[in-house]
Protein backbone atom coordinates (compact mmCIF):
# COMPACT_ATOMS: atom_id res chain seq x y z
CA UNK A 1 0.00 0.00 0.00
CA UNK A 2 1.12 3.43 -0.91
CA UNK A 3 2.49 5.91 1.73
CA UNK A 4 -0.16 8.08 2.93
CA UNK A 5 1.65 11.06 4.38
CA UNK A 6 3.20 12.18 0.35
CA UNK A 7 2.79 15.87 -0.29
CA UNK A 8 0.32 16.99 -2.54
CA UNK A 9 0.99 19.04 -5.38
CA UNK A 10 -0.01 22.25 -3.83
CA UNK A 11 1.74 21.65 -0.89
CA UNK A 12 4.71 20.78 -2.96
CA UNK A 13 4.86 23.53 -5.24
CA UNK A 14 4.32 25.91 -2.51
CA UNK A 15 7.04 24.72 -0.21
CA UNK A 16 8.88 24.89 -3.53
CA UNK A 17 8.19 28.33 -3.49
CA UNK A 18 9.29 28.59 0.35
CA UNK A 19 12.69 26.98 0.07
CA UNK A 20 13.36 29.76 -3.16
CA UNK A 21 12.63 32.36 -0.41
CA UNK A 22 15.66 30.95 1.72
CA UNK A 23 17.91 31.91 -1.20
CA UNK A 24 16.57 35.67 -0.98
CA UNK A 25 19.56 38.40 0.75
CA UNK A 26 16.28 40.75 1.67
CA UNK A 27 16.66 40.84 5.57
CA UNK A 28 13.29 41.88 5.74
CA UNK A 29 11.13 39.63 2.75
CA UNK A 30 12.15 36.70 1.74
CA UNK A 31 9.74 35.46 -1.22
CA UNK A 32 10.22 32.81 -4.10
CA UNK A 33 7.82 31.89 -6.57
CA UNK A 34 7.59 28.38 -8.02
CA UNK A 35 6.07 27.89 -12.06
CA UNK A 36 4.68 24.86 -12.74
CA UNK A 37 2.71 23.96 -15.92
CA UNK A 38 -0.38 21.65 -16.74
CA UNK A 39 1.30 18.52 -15.99
CA UNK A 40 2.62 19.57 -12.74
CA UNK A 41 6.13 19.78 -13.72
CA UNK A 42 8.07 22.80 -12.44
CA UNK A 43 9.02 25.51 -15.78
CA UNK A 44 11.37 28.04 -13.35
CA UNK A 45 11.71 28.85 -9.81
CA UNK A 46 12.73 32.67 -8.49
CA UNK A 47 13.29 34.55 -5.44
CA UNK A 48 13.52 38.26 -4.30
CA UNK A 49 17.02 40.71 -5.40
CA UNK A 50 19.21 42.36 -7.21
CA UNK A 51 19.88 41.81 -11.28
CA UNK A 52 22.55 39.76 -12.41
CA UNK A 53 26.13 42.00 -11.58
CA UNK A 54 24.37 44.22 -8.97
CA UNK A 55 26.16 43.16 -5.76
CA UNK A 56 23.98 41.99 -2.55
CA UNK A 57 26.86 43.80 -0.40
CA UNK A 58 26.69 46.60 -2.40
CA UNK A 59 23.76 47.26 -3.61
CA UNK A 60 21.10 49.13 -0.44
CA UNK A 61 18.68 46.68 0.98
CA UNK A 62 17.18 49.99 3.39
CA UNK A 63 13.27 49.96 2.90
CA UNK A 64 13.30 54.08 4.01
CA UNK A 65 15.26 56.92 2.77
CA UNK A 66 16.00 58.54 -0.53
CA UNK A 67 14.92 56.64 -3.16
CA UNK A 68 18.13 55.54 -4.47
CA UNK A 69 19.32 54.05 -1.37
CA UNK A 70 16.59 52.28 -0.95
CA UNK A 71 15.84 48.49 -2.58
CA UNK A 72 12.92 49.06 -4.21
CA UNK A 73 14.74 50.96 -6.98
CA UNK A 74 16.99 47.95 -7.31
CA UNK A 75 15.09 44.64 -6.26
CA UNK A 76 13.56 42.23 -8.97
CA UNK A 77 10.82 40.48 -7.01
CA UNK A 78 10.36 36.52 -6.89
CA UNK A 79 7.93 36.40 -8.94
CA UNK A 80 9.24 38.24 -11.97
CA UNK A 81 12.44 36.55 -11.66
CA UNK A 82 10.59 33.53 -11.75
CA UNK A 83 9.00 34.57 -15.32
CA UNK A 84 12.34 35.81 -16.88
CA UNK A 85 14.41 32.66 -15.71
CA UNK A 86 12.52 30.55 -17.98
CA UNK A 87 14.10 32.80 -21.06
CA UNK A 88 11.34 33.22 -23.19
CA UNK A 89 9.33 29.72 -22.28
CA UNK A 90 5.60 29.30 -22.51
CA UNK A 91 4.14 29.92 -19.64
CA UNK A 92 0.57 30.10 -21.09
CA UNK A 93 -1.80 28.10 -19.05
CA UNK A 94 0.44 27.58 -16.01
CA UNK A 95 0.56 28.48 -12.66
CA UNK A 96 2.37 30.23 -10.08
CA UNK A 97 3.06 29.40 -6.97
CA UNK A 98 3.88 32.37 -4.25
CA UNK A 99 4.00 32.71 -0.25
CA UNK A 100 2.83 35.93 -0.93
CA UNK A 101 0.30 37.71 -3.12
CA UNK A 102 1.81 39.62 -6.30
CA UNK A 103 2.14 43.24 -6.44
CA UNK A 104 1.01 45.41 -9.32
CA UNK A 105 4.25 44.96 -11.61
CA UNK A 106 4.46 41.41 -11.10
CA UNK A 107 0.80 40.95 -12.01
CA UNK A 108 1.36 42.60 -15.10
CA UNK A 109 4.15 39.85 -15.62
CA UNK A 110 2.19 37.42 -14.75
CA UNK A 111 -1.03 38.37 -17.27
CA UNK A 112 1.47 38.74 -19.86
CA UNK A 113 3.25 35.67 -19.71
CA UNK A 114 -0.26 33.69 -19.90
CA UNK A 115 0.47 32.55 -16.56
CA UNK A 116 -3.86 31.36 -15.71
CA UNK A 117 -3.65 31.23 -11.88
CA UNK A 118 -1.67 32.04 -8.52
CA UNK A 119 -2.12 30.39 -5.96
CA UNK A 120 -0.76 32.22 -2.75
CA UNK A 121 -0.84 31.44 0.86
CA UNK A 122 -0.61 35.03 2.53
CA UNK A 123 -2.79 38.46 1.64
CA UNK A 124 -1.44 40.49 4.44
CA UNK A 125 -0.98 43.66 2.53
CA UNK A 126 -4.48 43.19 0.74
CA UNK A 127 -5.49 46.70 1.80
CA UNK A 128 -2.66 48.40 0.01
CA UNK A 129 -3.40 50.15 -3.38
CA UNK A 130 -0.55 47.85 -4.80
CA UNK A 131 -2.25 44.72 -4.19
CA UNK A 132 -5.83 46.20 -5.38
CA UNK A 133 -4.26 47.06 -8.41
CA UNK A 134 -2.39 43.88 -8.93
CA UNK A 135 -6.19 42.05 -7.95
CA UNK A 136 -7.97 44.65 -10.55
CA UNK A 137 -5.64 43.77 -13.63
CA UNK A 138 -5.24 39.80 -12.58
CA UNK A 139 -9.49 40.28 -11.97
CA UNK A 140 -10.07 41.32 -15.39
CA UNK A 141 -7.68 39.25 -16.96
CA UNK A 142 -9.41 36.01 -16.07
CA UNK A 143 -6.25 35.20 -13.89
CA UNK A 144 -7.67 32.59 -11.13
CA UNK A 145 -6.97 33.79 -8.04
CA UNK A 146 -6.34 30.89 -4.85
CA UNK A 147 -5.58 30.85 -1.58
CA UNK A 148 -4.37 27.83 -0.69
CA UNK A 149 -5.12 26.01 2.62
CA UNK A 150 -1.87 23.51 2.79
CA UNK A 151 -2.67 19.91 4.50
CA UNK A 152 0.63 20.53 6.05
CA UNK A 153 1.08 23.13 7.56
CA UNK A 154 4.97 22.19 8.71
CA UNK A 155 7.51 20.68 6.32
CA UNK A 156 10.65 19.82 7.79
CA UNK A 157 14.04 18.75 6.01
CA UNK A 158 17.39 17.74 7.39
CA UNK A 159 20.40 18.04 5.63
CA UNK A 160 21.62 14.77 7.45
CA UNK A 161 23.51 12.18 5.89
CA UNK A 162 22.43 9.61 8.57
CA UNK A 163 19.28 10.09 7.27
CA UNK A 164 19.58 8.72 3.96
ZN1 LIG B 1 6.10 42.04 -7.30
Amino acid sequence: MKRQEYLSWDDYFMAVALLSGKRSKDPSTQVGACIVNENNIIESIGYNGFPKGCSDDEFPWEREGDTLNTKYAYVVHGELNAILNCKGKDLTGCRIYVGLFPCNECAKAIIQSGIKEVVYLSDKYAETDIVKASKRMLNAAGVKLTQLEPEHFKIELSLDKSLI
